[in-house]
């Protein structure tokens, strides 16, 4: 059950928990918050994380230690080339708004160059703070796709239990354990997926954690499939049936996905769609954004896959 964080100090146990009886009010249902605002971060998704040198990082970087990109005013010195320098990781990273969480609410506007004696505390809360945010999206996104009932009431309450831990403080937020709250999540997201998929009739295949790398699939029926955890590097999706396929954690770095109907997909977060190789034809959520990378709608496309386009519910 979401909620029993066995690390939960005693501050945390003292403030009022989410009434389980309460209206199942949505309160991570409004997303603003849940998107990156870097004009009110310090620059912590490039300092507190690791990176390995690989195809996402040109470099090898320990935590906690500035990028050597970053700058003085905490923004990026290669912004407008993070591909052609060797850092497509970061051109798909989102920390679902827990930069300026941490930066604003939870430190006060406080920054860790001017105040290095919080720097290492500010950077573990990020580290917590942007898995737990990742959480409320996931619930936001859940909440859309259901009626009322106890389904979406169960998910209300998860989320406002989560909401709840992140308005913590430093130190609790540093000793939370996230791993109940993930699963807890996980769960509820099965059954809101098998929920959805079974609006269309027939379950779709389950590709549950398969290894889809390079994988041909233009055209294929993925209608009502199961990616969750799928890698789906490098494939070809292209026209491929998506509708309401659950795409939870699938990796889609560099997958295919011109003129494919990505719209009726289930759980595809923006970190996702900004990793995969879409065009003009390809539909995205509502909810999401069009990288900007992808080629913009007047940019001549390739004939081979501008093939008409299909509705399907
Ligand atoms: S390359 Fe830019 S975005 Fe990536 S960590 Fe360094 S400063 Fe941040």
């Amino acid at each position: 059950m979401a909620g029993r964080c066995s690390s939960r100090s005693m501050t945390l146990d003292m403030r009022p928990m989410p009434d389980p009886t309460g209206d199942p009010v949505p309160r991570p249902g409004g997303r603003q918050d849940l998107r990156a605002d870097c004009d009110r971060c310090v620059g912590l998704c490039c300092v507190a994380p690791v990176f390995a040198a690989s195809a996402d990082f040109a470099i090898d970087k320990p935590a906690g230690q500035p990028c050597p990109h970053l700058n003085a005013k905490f923004r990026c010195g290669i912004h407008n080339s993070l591909r052609e320098r060797g850092f497509p990781g970061c051109a798909v990273f989102d920390c679902f708004g827990a930069g300026q969480h941490v930066t604003q609410l939870t430190f006060g506007g406080a920054d860790w160059r001017a105040s290095p004696a919080i720097a290492t505390s500010m950077f573990t809360v990020f580290m917590v703070l942007r898995q737990l945010k990742e959480l409320l999206w996931y619930v936001a996104e859940a909440l859309t796709l259901l009626p009322t009932g106890p389904l979406r009431d169960e998910l209300v309450l998860a989320g406002d239990t989560i909401a709840w831990l992140t308005d913590a403080g430093p130190d609790e937020l540093a000793v939370v354990d996230v791993i109940p709250h993930r699963q807890h999540v996980g769960a509820l997201l099965a059954r809101v997926s098998q929920a959805m998929r079974a609006e269309i009739g027939l379950p779709g295949p389950n590709h549950t954690n398969a290894d889809l790398v390079g994988a041909d699939l233009r055209g294929a029926n993925l209608r009502g499939a199961v990616l969750r955890g799928a890698c789906l590097l490098g494939a070809d999706l292209r026209g491929a049936d998506l509708s309401k396929a659950d795409l939870l954690g699938a990796d889609l770095r560099a997958t295919d996905v011109r003129a494919t109907e990505l719209d009726r997909a289930l759980f595809l977060t923006q970190p996702q769609l900004d990793a995969a190789r879409g065009d003009a034809l390809t539909t995205i959520p509502a909810a999401l954004a069009r990288p900007p990378h992808w080629p913009s709608p007047s940019t001549p496309t390739d004939p081979a896959i501008n093939r008409p386009r299909r509705r399907r519910r």
